[in-house]
């Protein structure tokens, strides 16, 4: 495993913000990025999607209507 500087939160400066990747269905990778603060007291998450910058959106309530699988 590499060694990756993470940012702290700037919400509550406790937890750290770790990024998410994600992947097309045909296994492309597509513009989206999401970065969620690892304090769950916390909850900040901000994502960056075709440009556009959504912070604190919902993330329990399904995007898009896609499914997520629980872990
Ligand atoms: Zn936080």
């Amino acid at each position: 495993m590499e060694q990756v500087n993470i940012p702290k939160c700037q919400k509550c400066n406790v937890g750290d913000l770790v990024p998410l990747s994600d992947f097309g269905s045909q296994g492309s990778s597509i513009l989206y990025k999401a970065w969620v603060c690892t304090n769950p007291d916390c909850g900040y998450n901000l994502k960056i999607r075709n440009g556009d910058i959504y912070i604190n959106e919902p993330i329990m309530s399904g995007v898009n209507g896609r499914s997520r699988q629980s872990q």
